[in-house]
């Protein structure tokens, strides 16, 4: 199966996004703690969703890396979020996993206490992409971040991973039961992207939407 949902973008956003993501990217470091947090005045992308929803292998799809992201924030390990300057033009956070069904209470808080405070300490991250796995759409975990984000206020999009494992038309009911809810968060960007880091899809328009997020100021 492969499904591929059409989405309006210029050939000359694709274009600098295919430019942007052809440079050089840097794992910079990975912070356990706000003090540890990278301090720069690069704008900033971040990646967020359940643990093995494919966080790992979008970023090393839109990066063009083998292993630049590892699965790192597999419960058990360290809950860090880890840095990626990308020609130092924009900085890549990778927000640790969540929603692993045998993570203790106690972690939890620390993955939220650590999210949080970054949320709240950082005015140049420009947005935040929540993926969500096109097999199973929005789980409560996922929509509980949701919430985090609307109190937060910080801008946030969906973008659906391993899109290649459903069909279109199962993809355009989920995308459109995603749009049904959207009035009711309100950080939420209306554009659902739909991705497959194995088979390529979405990741030439995905490019091209973070590097127009790059160029605003
Ligand atoms: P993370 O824990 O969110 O970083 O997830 P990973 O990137 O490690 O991926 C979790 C699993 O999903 C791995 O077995 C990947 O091979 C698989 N996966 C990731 N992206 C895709 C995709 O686009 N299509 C399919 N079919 N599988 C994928």
């Amino acid at each position: 199966m492969s499904s591929e949902i059409e989405i309006d973008v210029s050939p000359e956003d694709l274009e600098t996004g295919r430019l942007l993501f052809a440079k050089e990217c840097t794992f910079i470091l990975g912070a356990v703690k706000m003090e540890h947090i990278p301090i720069t005045d690069l704008p900033e992308i971040a990646f967020a969703g359940r643990s093995n929803v494919g966080k790992s292998s979008l970023i090393n799809a839109l990066t063009r890396r083998k292993s630049l992201a590892r699965t790192s924030n597999t419960p058990g390990r360290t809950q860090e979020i880890n840095f990626f300057s990308l020609d130092e033009k924009l900085m890549i956070a990778d927000l640790p996993g969540y929603g692993y069904a045998k993570v203790s209470k106690a972690r939890v808080q620390i993955w939220t206490r650590l999210v949080n405070s970054y949320l709240k300490g950082r005015p140049q991250l420009r947005r935040i992409l929540l993926l969500i796995d096109a097999r199973h759409g929005l789980k409560s975990s996922d929509e509980d971040i949701m919430k985090m984000l609307n109190v937060a206020a910080v801008s946030y999009q969906i973008v659906l991973t391993k899109s290649d494992k459903i069909g279109k038309g199962a993809l355009e009911k989920l995308i459109e039961g995603i749009n049904k809810k959207a009035p009711f968060h309100t950080a939420l960007h209306p554009e659902v992207i739909a991705t497959s880091s194995r088979k390529g899809i979405g990741i030439e328009i995905l490019r091209a939407r973070l590097a127009k997020l790059t160029e605003q100021v």
